[in-house]
Parts: structure tokens; sequence; C-alpha cells
């Protein structure tokens, strides 16, 4: 089986996007603002909607993708804490639907109602909704809710503790993911997406997170960011600081995904990281959508580039297509053992 853990609901019906417009023009008017229950997407625009990324699924070889909103638009930064909130819980259901449509075929992960300066407690009802009402199976968490602007203390700070001890106690992972930037200094994805999974990893780095929580998991996304290609710097860092080897102080807990868009990337990944910490994926439809005119397939068509992996075994590849992600997304399980049956 073929799972790829990261991948956005990218082509919502405008109405989606009509709705969020309204909801922060009015964000300080409850009164001036849409309801969710405004927002009109029947079941058959979802299904509608997500024929690209069924499509690709098929092309591709990949059974089932593991589903959130999309990243670029949970935008913590805009709007007040209850926009963020509604707004959380509108992409959350929207997911839901579509996974219940396609129970084969997505996943739920959810989008945290986060706000900058706002604890992350003000998280935990909405995961809990999620995980005990959806069945989601993980979040996605914003390290940096002000966009680009980096306000909020590390991920290493007990300020991130009350959600840390709802997802341990949930058992459901969290991808460390930024959403838009604000900043100009930073293109969102060339730039902002990797300064946050390079930034979470030296955060980890830096404190002792996993010692408080032993069973926390994290995906770092787009490859570990600068991380892979980085590893001896990160190691020599570690060692600086007295901390324990990095396979000890963090790669318990700490996973890295193949969205990695070329072939010696992934090599590199491989070769660096260990097997039973990557992860198989795309993030389609996402970030970069052409076809690499050196290859004449897609950039994000990960899939040929861990097959074309000679480094590897069989066993090995299956770790990364299937069985680590088992492991990182328990919850998982269950919808994967229905698919078989
Ligand atoms: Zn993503």
């Amino acid at each position: 089986m073929i799972i790829d853990i990261h991948g956005h609901y990218t082509t919502a019906p405008k109405d989606l996007d009509n709705f969020r417009a309204a909801q922060l023009a009015g964000a300080n008017d409850p009164n001036q603002r849409p309801k969710p229950s405004d927002l009109k997407i029947t079941d058959d625009m979802l299904r509608e909607s997500v024929q690209p990324q069924l499509k690709l699924q098929r092309e591709r070889g990949t059974d089932v993708t593991i589903f959130s909103p999309r990243a670029s638009t949970m935008a913590h930064h805009l709007g007040t804490e209850a926009t963020s909130r509604e707004w959380a819980q509108v992409s959350n259901d929207l997911i839901s639907r579509i996974c219940k449509l396609f129970p084969d075929k997505f996943v739920p992960v959810a989008q945290l109602p986060q706000f900058p300066g706002v604890s992350p407690k003000n998280c935990i009802a909405e995961l809990e909704r999620v995980v005990n009402e959806l069945g989601f199976v993980g979040c996605n968490l914003n390290p940096d809710p002000s966009g680009g602007w980096w306000k909020d203390p590390p991920l290493t700070d007990r300020y991130w503790y009350p959600i840390y001890e709802k997802m341990v106690e949930l058992d459901v992972p969290g991808m460390v993911h930024v959403s838009s930037s604000c900043n100009d200094n930073f293109h969102a994805t060339g730039a902002h997406y990797m300064n946050g999974d390079t930034t979470a990893f030296m955060q980890f780095i830096s404190g002792n997170l996993f010692k408080d929580f032993p069973t926390l998991r994290f995906i770092i996304p787009h490859g570990g960011g600068a991380v892979p290609y980085h590893w001896g710097r990160y190691r020599g860092l570690a060692q600086d600081m007295k901390k324990p080897p990095l396979i000890e102080h963090v790669m318990n807990n700490v996973w890295f995904d193949t969205c990695v868009y070329h072939q010696p990337g992934i090599d590199l990944l491989a070769k660096v990281i260990p097997v039973k910490n990557v992860l198989f994926a795309s993030e389609m439809i996402g970030a970069v959508r052409g076809i690499d005119p050196e290859t004449g397939f897609y950039y994000d068509d990960t899939k040929r580039y861990v097959d074309g992996l000679s480094s590897l075994s069989p066993a090995e590849k299956h770790m990364i297509f299937e069985g680590n992600a088992r492991k990182v997304y328990p919850r998982m399980n269950a919808y994967l053992d229905a698919i078989k049956q």
C-alpha cells in the first residue's frame, strides 16, 4: 500500500474563498460575519472538487492520501481568535465530509484554531472534536502563527505544552506546518515553508522537549527543510550544546517526508536520514505544480524518486511507503484495514 501522508485541499470551490473573505471583512463584528451555515457546498461540489487529486492518485499509484485543509489559507495571523476558531471548524468539516465521501482515498488531518499570542490551549477543544467525533488522525501545528514574524515562543517552550499533552493523550501526531507569509522577505512556499521546517528542527535540538514528552510525534515536511543537507552542521551543533546524539535526542520523535522534488534530493535524504524516520509524501496538489523539463514528469510525482532509490531494499521502501506511516499515525490503521477488507 502507498500512503501519501501530505496532501492539502487546494482545490476547494470558490464559495470557500468567498466565505473566508466575508468572514475577515466582518472579523470585528459578529453580526457582520457570515455563519458557517451560510456556506453552501454540496456533496456533489466536494466530489467534483477533488477529481484532480483522485486522478493523480490513479496515475501515480498512490492508494490513500492523508488530507488536511489548505496550508496557505490557514492564515492564523488574519482576523481574530474567534474567526480563527470558526475558520478551523469550517475547514475541518469540509475535510471530514470529503473523507467520508471517499473513505478509501482520503484520511483526515486537522487545521488548528491558532492565533498569534494566544495560548495553544485554545486549540484543545477543536482537536478533541475532530479526533473523537470525526475520526481525524493528526493535526497541522503552525510554529509561527504570526505568519513570518516568529512572535510566539519556540516549540520547546512550556507555552505549547497544553496542546502537546492533548496530542499525546489522543495519540495523534502533528505536522509542523507554517501557513502564508505576511513578511515580504519570505516567499511563502520557497522560503517561509523551508524556514519553518528548518527552524522547528533547530528548536527541537536546542530544547529537551522529548524528555518531557517521549511519545510526542512530529512530522517535519518538505523533506525536513535544510536539515538533511546540513546534517553534519546539526549533529555538530548538538554536540557543542552538550546534547545527546540527534538519533537519541530528536529522531525518536521526528519524521521527515519525501516532498523533495528531484531525484538527487531524495537520494541524499535516504542516505543521510534513517529509513525509519522517512514518510512518503507528495504534497499534491500543492506548491510546485509544473512538469520538470529535465525528466518530463511532474516535480511533485515523488513516488518516482522513491522507486528510483537504488540504495534501498524493497523492505526499506515499504517502510517509507506504508510501515512508518502506520506507526506515526496509529489512528489511521482502522481506515487502512477497512480498505483491505
Ligand atoms: Zn503542506
